[in-house]
């Protein structure tokens, strides 16, 4: 086969390859630009998961109508002019290339006004790129429809997941910006209705509240804030409690200069920092920003710029190891400090009982330490598992070995409770040193167990239901699976 050079619209279709996977990655690359072009809100709205229709509108400085054209050209950008610029580029965009890489796979509409002038449209279909512009009608700001995406592509089109799925991971691009950019208003609409409406946030009770929106209200109560600087690093944000963590790593965030990473140099300076209060195979939770001067970090390294490399990697990861190391062993030493807005919705009354006792076990104990040591259930449970010394009558059979003549309880006789939360215990083996609570726990749960596999567990319905705050995805989860809740006895 002899050389050919590509098309045009071939090679922005090949171009589109890495930069538009689905919908959400075209959602990401219009609301970058919506950012850089200096908006102060954005509208998003999406029609079948974005598959039909995606449609961002801003209030930024819009593109002169001369400049529509180019916008849509692959290599075509305002944001850098020589390769120096690209050394200390402050934008999100700089490749020129996504608005050329969508209007290849799609039915692209641009229309833009700047101050004063009027507004312009340009309409693609997947087409060569000889654009035409015509007069509109737009408030001054852009506006960018991607309708049909990849119906020119039927090959990527079976990547994409269920509308749920895809959904789901837009919601994530839109929050990920929300966290990144609070003073822009941004709102995301499906087919017109209201998904998510976060408000330009200005001050730092709002802008807690714009995290406690996207990452729930239950992070924002366990989280500290941090804000660290060195001569050439700035580390902020929140960082949950290690009582906080989660089961996947499904809440965290890192922005390096307001772009959000996944970097495995960052996460693994993380890891590291919690590795000593987090259990195997749990996951902590955080919202951080690093800020560094452009040009210690190269930002051209992946199409859709979500990885970075750092000119001074070492330092980097020592700064965020040791900022979140520093404040980690804070936490354990118990002094922490609620941040202001969680402090002003704090209900004024103290916490219940019954609340303290749905804490995790370990957290607990630690509160109670010096109070009252066993509930009345778990002294009752303690009598399946021990006897009271006083009742040792058999303790000679039980050294012989021979316990027939004595029924011993599976944990011996309690001879002691110490610092009034273990039991010291003695049986045939030696000494027993028993925590109680989890010792009830877990005859609980064996009794449950039992109840499971013979007639089924008998539930209770609470007088006042619990509410739990939780986030999108838990609440679906939950939804999925209310059979099985309401078989273990729990009706949502
Ligand atoms: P890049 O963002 O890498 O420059 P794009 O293809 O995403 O490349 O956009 C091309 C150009 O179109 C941008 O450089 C910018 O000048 C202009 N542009 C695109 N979207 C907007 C917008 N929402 N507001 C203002 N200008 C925009
Ligand atoms: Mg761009």
């Amino acid at each position: 086969m002899s050389i050919l050079k590509l098309p045009p619209r071939l090679a922005n279709q090949i171009a589109a390859g890495e930069v538009v996977e689905r919908p959400a990655s075209v959602l990401k690359e219009l609301m970058e630009n919506s950012i850089d072009g200096g908006a102060r809100n954005i509208w998003v709205d999406i029609e079948a998961g974005g598959v039909k229709r995606i449609l961002v509108r801003d209030d930024g400085a819009g593109i002169e109508a001369s400049d529509i054209p180019l916008a849509l050209e692959r290599h075509a950008t305002s944001k850098i002019k020589t390769v120096d610029d690209l050394e200390t580029v402050a934008s999100l965009g700089f490749r020129g290339e996504a608005l050329a890489s969508i209007a290849s796979v799609s039915r692209l509409t641009l229309t833009s006004a700047v101050m004063g002038k009027d507004a312009w449209m340009a309409e693609t279909e997947g087409v060569d790129m000889a654009v035409e512009v015509n007069a509109a009608s737009h408030p001054t700001g852009t506006s960018v429809e991607v309708r049909e995406l990849f119906f020119n592509t039927p090959a990527r089109r079976k990547f994409l997941k269920t509308e749920k799925t895809e959904i789901t991971r837009i919601d994530e691009v839109v929050k990920r910006i929300g966290l990144s950019h609070p003073q822009i208003g941004i709102k995301l609409s499906q087919a017109g209705r209201i998904r998510l409406n976060m408000m330009p946030a200005q001050t730092s009770v709002e802008v807690e509240k714009r995290v406690a929106d996207v990452c729930g209200p239950a992070f924002m109560e366990q989280a500290l804030p941090i804000d660290r600087q060195s001569d050439e690093l700035r580390l902020h944000g929140w960082v949950g409690l290690p009582t906080f963590s989660r089961s996947q790593a499904d809440l965290q965030y890192f922005f390096v200069n307001g772009r959000p990473v996944r970097d495995k140099l960052v996460a693994h300076a993380v890891r590291r920092a919690y590795q000593d209060v987090l259990f195997h195979g749990r996951h902590p939770a955080f919202v951080l920003f690093l800020e560094l001067d452009p040009a210690q970090v190269d930002v051209n390294v992946h199409p859709t710029k979500h990885e970075v490399r750092f000119r001074e990697s070492r330092e980097v990861h020592s700064f965020i190891f040791g900022s979140l190391h520093h404040l980690i062993a804070q936490t354990s030493a118990g002094k922490v400090a609620a941040p202001a807005l969680m402090q002003e919705l704090r209900t004024p009354q103290p916490e219940s009982e019954q609340q303290q006792n749905n804490l995790p076990l370990s957290y607990t104990r630690r509160e109670t330490e010096s109070v009252t040591p066993f509930s009345d259930a778990v002294r009752e449970s303690s009598q399946t598992l021990f006897r009271p010394v006083s009742e040792m009558q058999g303790m000679e059979a039980l050294e012989s070995g021979s316990s027939e003549q004595v029924q011993v309880p599976p944990l011996g006789f309690a001879l002691a409770q110490l610092k009034g939360i273990y039991i010291l215990a003695e049986n045939a083996e030696g000494l027993i040193l028993v925590d109680m609570h989890a010792a009830h726990e877990r005859v609980v749960y064996e009794k449950m167990k039992q109840a499971w596999q013979g007639q089924g567990l008998a539930a209770q319905p609470l007088l006042v239901p619990e509410s739990l705050a939780v986030s999108e995805r838990e609440a679906d989860t939950a939804e999925q699976y209310i059979d099985i809740f309401s078989q273990l006895g729990i009706y949502l």
